[in-house]
């Protein structure tokens, strides 16, 4: 494994992390007043940092930051106003990117690349994309056909306005572009935010906050909350100042929290958990085959929503695609994401880690096989080897449950029926992809597969542009594109007499 030599972190990096840590409420460093949590670099297994396990008192002052600032200076922002705010935000990240991509790699352990292309690179273009939103907001006008009183006529209008204060919760797996994914939104739509980011990786979102108030954006639009899910998360999703809760993480929590939301009538919406199929027709070139299902489940560690965690191969070809593809998985690079040559880097925290193995020895245990990996890498940091199960059954954890880890299970199929059917043969639905340039069988399937997004030769791309979310219990509301604009915006109509 190769360790992170020192000298190589950005003094910015090193900077931040010498600072006092605290909340960010009211555009301030705000000391905590109960317990700490240590924040740890996973590819060593080391503390880097402490931040306050926030309390409700904190929660409270958070959200009374939010309200103020709604009520206030940002009521009385233009949206061209809001706009300029975040298209200065997205060039204030991208001007800062190698300071933040180094911070992630520090913190999440993902590739110092995939910080630098996505984390900061996808965060920069969705800021700029959803500044734009800003002044594009609009309703209707609507022709109503009211017959009394006798000579009066009316007119219908909608306006947009926007849902109030946010809580945000998010995890760990890609901490800066989840923070960004519902900051941005909720300030394009004139909202402002209380964001708790997840214990394991709070560092970039306070560094983003901080950012935001170098754009300009008035104090108390944008907090950031440090602390536990159980107790601060919970705090700020049931708290009745709240308008609206903006979830990202596991189908359990998810639960959870539409629970609290709906107590107080909270708006909410929840991308939750996945357990994706990928989906090889027997006319894919082999080499193409294993670089897709390879890219579908390796890409941050296995550690994404979507990932490609059950990968159907059509009989006559899945042999030689899943063979390659355990011979590809073997000879991955296990290390730190701090070297580009490493290929898989450590998992988030020594729980997950755990979590992950244990799938893995559940699924060894009922009768699987291991063709690549099987358990951890090399320590001190918190690696899982590359993974690929086969002689799994339908009904294995291993192939029912998200694993979040690099570990995909293999299985053949006979025909399009035979695979519609068990693709969608788990509790989740957010992603899927056919692989195939036979068009008539893909536009066939495509209706028949229940997740948010049906990917066609490629797999986890997310656009700016393009609604993203889950079916069944992988969530509840769509977020980009114009759909996000309906998550944080009120429909109010207006009927006018004359
Ligand atoms: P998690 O559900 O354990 O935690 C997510 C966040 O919720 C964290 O900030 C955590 O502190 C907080 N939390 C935990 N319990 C809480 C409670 N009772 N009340 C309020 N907040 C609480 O998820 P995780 O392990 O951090 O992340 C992995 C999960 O996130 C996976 O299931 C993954 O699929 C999902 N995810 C979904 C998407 C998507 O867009 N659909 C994207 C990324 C990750």
């Amino acid at each position: 494994m190769t360790a992170v030599p020192h000298q190589q972190i950005d003094p910015a990096v090193s900077a931040f992390l010498a600072k006092p840590r605290g909340h960010w409420i009211d555009n301030k460093v705000v000391a905590g007043q109960g317990g700490k949590v240590a924040v740890y670099d996973p590819a060593r297994a080391e503390v880097i940092a402490e931040v306050p396990d926030g309390t409700s008192a904190e929660v409270d002052a958070a959200v009374a930051a939010a309200r103020r600032a709604l009520e206030g200076e940002w009521a009385a922002a233009r949206p061209a106003d809001r706009e300029a705010m975040l298209y200065r935000l997205s060039e204030l990240i991208a001007a800062h990117g190698e300071e933040l991509a180094q911070l992630e790699t520090l913190n999440q352990g993902k590739s110092i690349m995939m910080s630098r292309m996505l984390e900061v690179g996808h965060s920069v273009e969705f800021t700029r994309y959803m500044a734009g939103w800003a002044t594009k907001i609009e309703g209707s006008t609507l022709d109503l056909s009211l017959a009394f009183p006798p000579g009066v006529r009316y007119r219908g209008m909608t306006v947009r306005e926007p849902v109030g204060v946010v809580g945000a919760v998010i995890p760990w797996n890609f901490p800066l572009i989840m923070a960004v994914w519902k900051i941005a939104p909720a300030l394009a739509c004139g909202c402002t935010v209380v964001l708790k980011p997840a214990e394991e990786t709070p560092l970039t979102a306070l560094r983003l906050a901080e950012l935001c108030a170098e754009a300009g954006i008035p104090a108390g639009v944008v907090n950031v909350i440090t602390g536990r899910g159980e107790t601060t998360g919970a705090a700020l999703v049931s708290h009745p100042g709240i308008d609206k809760v903006a979830f990202t993480g596991s189908t359990e929590v998810g639960k959870k929290i539409g629970h609290a939301a709906i107590d107080n009538m909270t708006r909410f919406s929840l991308e939750l958990g996945g357990k994706s199929p990928v989906i090889m027709l027997e006319d894919v070139p082999v080499e193409m085959a294993v670089g897709g299902s390879a890219m579908s489940i390796f890409f941050n560690q296995g550690q994404v929503c979507t990932a490609g965690s059950r990968l159907y191969v059509q009989k006559r070809i899945f042999d030689d695609v899943v063979g390659a593809l355990g011979q590809a998985a073997s000879a991955m690079t296990v290390g730190s994401g701090f070297d580009p040559n490493n290929q898989i880097n450590p998992l988030v925290s020594e729980r997950q880690q755990k979590r992950v193995c244990g799938y893995i020895n559940q699924g060894l245990a009922a009768g699987a096989r291991a063709i690549a990996g099987g358990g951890p890498g090399d320590g001190p940091g918190y690696f899982v080897k590359p993974t690929v199960l086969v002689d799994v059954d339908h009904s294995m954890s291993v192939v029912q449950e998200e694993i979040f880890g690099p570990v995909v299970v293999a299985m053949p199929f006979d025909d399009l029926d035979d695979v519609a059917k068990r693709a969608n043969d788990t509790v989740y639905g957010l992603g899927a992809s056919i692989w195939s340039n036979d068009m008539g069988k893909v536009m066939s399937l495509i209706p028949r597969i229940k997740a948010g997004t049906v990917w066609v030769n490629t797999h986890n791309m997310i656009d700016p542009n393009m609604p993203f979310g889950g079916f069944k219990q992988s969530g509840y509301g769509r977020e980009m594109g114009r759909a996000a604009i309906d998550l944080y915006t009120e429909t109010k109509s207006v009927c006018i007499a004359y």
